[in-house]
């Protein structure tokens, strides 16, 4: 290997990395969007089970009168989020009210998309 080159290459790596714009596909890309899902997940595991959180859920249950928005069921009744961009001072638009079932269907596909674990009540 070249040794000016691979000196050259470990500027021309520093250099991006400090001005905050890695090259695409890095590892310490990766390694950031890691942490960063780790520690919203953290959050979200700490919002689901907050006052805040049971607050706000009771406030969109009434709301919604009680039910299923898919099937109108009136018992097991979770909060989903639509949206987890607002999360902890979500709009009432960003969550649904859905049965146990419904849920289920839902969450399937949301997280083999977003990468959360389905948690009970979200
Ligand atoms: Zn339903
Ligand atoms: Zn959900």
């Amino acid at each position: 290997m070249d040794k000016t080159k691979t000196i050259a290459e470990i500027r021309r790596l520093s250099l991006l990395y400090a001005s905050g714009k890695p090259p695409a596909n890095s590892k310490y890309r990766n390694e950031r969007k890691k942490r960063a899902k780790q520690s919203r997940r953290i959050s979200y595991a700490a919002y689901i089970v907050s006052d805040r959180w049971k607050a706000f859920r009771l406030r969109i249950l009434k709301k919604r009168g009680n039910k299923c928005e898919e099937c109108a069921a009136r018992t097991g009744l979770e909060v989903h989020h639509l949206t987890y961009e607002r999360l902890g001072h979500e709009k009432a638009s960003d969550v649904k009210v859905l049965c146990g079932f419904h849920h289920s269907l839902v969450d399937e596909k949301h997280m083999r998309k977003s990468g959360y674990a389905f948690l009970a009540g979200d």
